[in-house]
């Protein structure tokens, strides 16, 4: 015989007690009912909590276990798929891939009559539209007066937290949450119905990161994986965040006197190498994510 212990919303206890009309007992002390079926006792109490006693109580915990699940997540695709067409906010990053340059990161707010104007326009995953024509894109987002907001975390900075124990997870979640946070102060009143985050980790463990900085995630937000191919403002997000760390680039590049490559390659590696005996090693810290493993690979054409 096993017992097992769960808890469920007052509305799922209501439910329950509807479904086992039939198999109603004598209720124990305190309790709110307590049923008794072919394959368990179950107990029901104010609290919420649910004990599931008997030969087989899995099979009567699998009906509410299981389906509550499905229900959640059926409801939150609802809401999604609702957000994705009306009215709404979406943020994505660039440059955590590329061994020099910064991380940018980009939120924009969209409304529902924007979405087909930007899709007209070409807006979709910076990743499949070329570096050119990402730079004419972002120009006509802002000439079309979509409120944004633009956060360039550069190279010094950025090494200085990956120093002191940030991963790059956490600083992409900062970043997120900053841009997010600058548009709905630059929109407000004006309404949206979700936020999209283009995911980079698990909601949780991007929950736990604002935690750790006495920072929380806005309500509505929605984290979805391939976010651009389905949010216009992620989309959106992507192409200003992307022109933004090309323009870093261009700069860095000319001030370096070195055509900064992007990526995190081989041929990175030996530009590495180069720049490391023209100028020293502490100047990537100017230029570069010095923690990735390039900077370790570039000693062998030292
Ligand atoms: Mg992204």
């Amino acid at each position: 015989m096993s017992q097992n212990v769960h808890t469920f919303t007052p509305d799922k206890l209501t439910l329950m007690k509807k479904y086992y009309h039939d198999f109603l007992d004598n209720n124990p002390k305190g309790a709110l009912f307590r049923a008794r079926t072919p394959h368990a006792v179950i107990t029901a109490y104010n609290s919420g909590k649910v004990l599931f006693q008997g030969a087989n109580p899995d099979i009567e915990i699998n009906k509410w276990i299981k389906q509550s699940n499905v229900e959640d997540s059926a409801i939150q695709n609802e809401n999604l798929n609702k957000v994705l067409v009306s009215s709404h906010i979406g943020s994505d990053e660039s440059g955590t891939g590329d061994y020099f340059g910064p991380v940018t990161a980009a939120a924009v707010y969209i409304t529902k009559p924007q979405i087909d104007a930007l899709k007209k326009l070409g807006i979709q995953d910076s990743k499949l539209i070329k570096d050119d024509v990402i730079l004419l894109l972002s120009k006509k987002i802002v000439e079309m007066k979509i409120p944004y907001s633009l956060l360039v975390l550069h190279n010094e900075k950025y090494n200085q937290l990956q120093r002191s124990g940030w991963s790059q997870g956490k600083m992409k979640a900062m970043l997120h949450h900053h841009v997010i946070n600058n548009v709905i102060q630059k929109t407000t009143p004006q309404s949206y119905a979700g936020i999209v985050i283009d995911q980079f980790c698990l909601p949780n463990v991007y929950k736990k990161y604002l935690a750790s900085e006495n920072e929380y995630v806005h309500p509505k937000t929605h984290f979805m994986t391939k976010a651009e191919h389905h949010s216009v403002a992620v989309a959106t997000a992507s192409v200003i965040a992307r022109a933004s760390f090309l323009k870093e680039m261009d700069a860095l590049s000319s001030s370096s006197g070195y055509t900064l490559l992007k990526g995190a390659s081989n041929k990175v590696d030996h530009l590495i190498a180069k720049i490391i005996q023209d100028n020293g090693k502490a100047y990537l810290d100017k230029i570069a994510k010095v923690h990735f493993a390039n900077t370790e690979k570039a000693n062998k054409f030292l």
